[in-house]
């Protein structure tokens, strides 16, 4: 707290650095909470890579910041103070970043962290008396920031974005290499049973890394080392609900300060789209064609922002969807496969399908999802994904490929029960993935999982109502942020 020359102490307004990891499931609830921060009396420096400043400026079609229509337009006539800074990940804009996924993860690990020391420096020194720097937030998954806020004597917000279960497994990578479910030869294949909050998870629901027998890769290093370094962290604010991960949250919560504040959603409203800009490439428009579609008629396939399919996988969906006989929206990225294979389709299924289906880039998926005739939705259980499909009241159909989405899908078909495996074994097949397409989207079976995934939809709409758990974990975690800065 500052004193004022009367001597009368000051509070100074919390000023926080946040810094998302660069990938779009990352980059969108990061902008949302820093909104949430900001209306809720903080100044934020928000940093964005120069790469993902540069998509999003390319698809959208604006090299402004992202919150610069939120500034002129926000909520209750209040202007919110959130700056915004750009710094390098260490590569050259035009570098692919999907194709060379090692190198650019090999930047992040130890290129990243020298140009956020300058930038963190940099916003530091130019502070002024009420403005000073008092807080850094990052995402768990970078090597440095519990580092990098105590060199400049910031708080440390560790942003995690995936459940809490992984979090949990993650943070105790020890107790499974001492148990030889991970780091040997012989790795057992029973089930885990001793991780402080987790009854019992199946080694195959672990993440990918987890599952891996190399444990070296770039991706290891980074998540040893994330981990490691957030212990350091002050506090850890997760993008999850305290009744959907109980246990294994009250478990967290007794070790460190772990706070369930999700779903972190857009603060003007779940689809709004005209405050910030998040997409990092231009979005098709699917509502006209969708208002033409019977109510829950329409299955809606996406693998995210970020995930390969492998390409025998990709033509078995495909044909899989053409035997289905259902409607569906599909976002198909150029780089689905690999960007070295932008057209994976079986020749002729465009054709096939084309008075039922609309296939595009990339879309609003908040949008889709919230649209009266999605009835289903074919994903890769990227976190974001099942938290809006859930939102919606959409039922999942699920079909994980990388890093966390195995454990995801376990929270979703086995724990909760809101959606199913799109196939039984480990390829793909089109028998399997119609057919399971078919019980998702009519039947019994569909009209149980929309029961269900309404419940959850419930108990997420209650976490945010001003009395709900995330609200007063929100309310909570930003009481103890300020206490510790002033
Ligand atoms: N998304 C989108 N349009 C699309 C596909 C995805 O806006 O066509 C958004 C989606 O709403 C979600 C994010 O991209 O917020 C993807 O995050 P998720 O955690 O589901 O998967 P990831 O891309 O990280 O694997």
């Amino acid at each position: 707290m500052a004193e004022t020359q009367d001597g009368r102490r000051r509070h100074r307004k919390p000023h926080a650095i946040f810094i998302p990891y660069p990938l779009q499931g990352h980059v969108i609830p990061s902008v949302h909470l820093a909104v949430k921060l900001a209306s809720h009396g903080f100044t934020v420096t928000f940093v964005n890579t120069h790469y993902i400043h540069h998509k999003i400026s390319t698809a959208t079609g604006s090299g402004a910041d992202v919150f610069s229509k939120l500034r002129e337009s926000s909520p209750g006539g209040e202007s919110l103070d959130i700056r915004y800074a750009t710094v390098s990940d260490g590569l050259p804009l035009g570098f692919d970043r999907s194709l060379n996924h090692d190198q650019f993860m090999a930047s992040l690990l130890h290129v990243f962290s020298a140009h956020v020391e300058e930038l963190v420096a940099g916003i530091v020194a130019s502070g002024g008396e009420d403005e000073e720097v008092s807080c850094l937030i990052a995402d768990t998954f970078f090597v440095w920031p519990a580092k990098v806020a105590k060199k400049f004597g910031l708080v440390c917000v560790s942003f995690w974005t995936e459940p809490a279960l992984v979090y949990t497994l993650y943070h105790h990578v020890h107790l499974l290499r001492q148990n030889g479910h991970f780091g040997c030869q012989d790795r057992r294949e029973d089930a885990i049973e001793y991780i402080p909050g987790v009854a019992s998870i199946e080694p195959k629901d672990t993440t990918s890394y987890l599952q891996e027998a190399n444990e070296t890769s770039v991706c290891h290093q980074i998540i040893f080392t994330a981990f490691q370094d957030a212990r350091g962290a002050d506090f850890v604010v997760a993008n999850t609900v305290q009744e959907l991960e109980a246990e294994t949250i009250s478990a967290l919560q007794a070790q460190m300060s772990y706070y369930a504040i999700g779903p972190i959603f857009p603060p003007a409203g779940f689809t709004n789209k005209s405050a910030v800009r998040t997409s990092l490439w231009s979005e098709s428009d699917c509502s006209h064609w969708l208002d033409t579609r019977k109510p829950g008629s329409v299955l809606y396939v996406s693998f995210g922002s970020y995930a390969h399919v492998e390409k025998p996988d990709l033509v078995e969906i495909a044909r899989g969807l053409a035997l289905s006989g259902v409607s569906f929206v599909w976002v198909l990225r150029d780089d689905i496969v690999s960007s070295d294979d932008p057209n994976p389709l079986p020749v002729g299924f465009r054709e096939e399908v084309s008075d039922r289906s609309m296939i595009v880039g990339w879309c609003s998926q908040k949008e889709v999802l919230a649209h009266r005739a999605i009835g289903g939705f074919l994903t890769h259980c990227g976190w974001n994904s099942i938290l809006e499909a859930a939102w919606c009241g959409v039922p999942l159909l699920c079909f994980p490929l990388y890093t966390d989405q195995f454990t995801n899908r376990k929270l979703v078909v086995d724990d909760w029960k809101v959606g199913i495996n799109l196939i039984d074994c480990k390829a793909a097949r089109k028998e399997d993935v119609a057919r399971n397409i078919g019980r998702l989207m009519g039947g019994d079976l569909g009209d149980e999982l929309r029961k269900r995934v309404k419940e959850v939809k419930k108990t997420l709409a209650s976490a945010l109502e001003s009395n709900g758990s995330s609200a007063r974990n929100f309310g909570q975690f930003v009481e103890e942020l300020k206490n510790k800065i002033q």
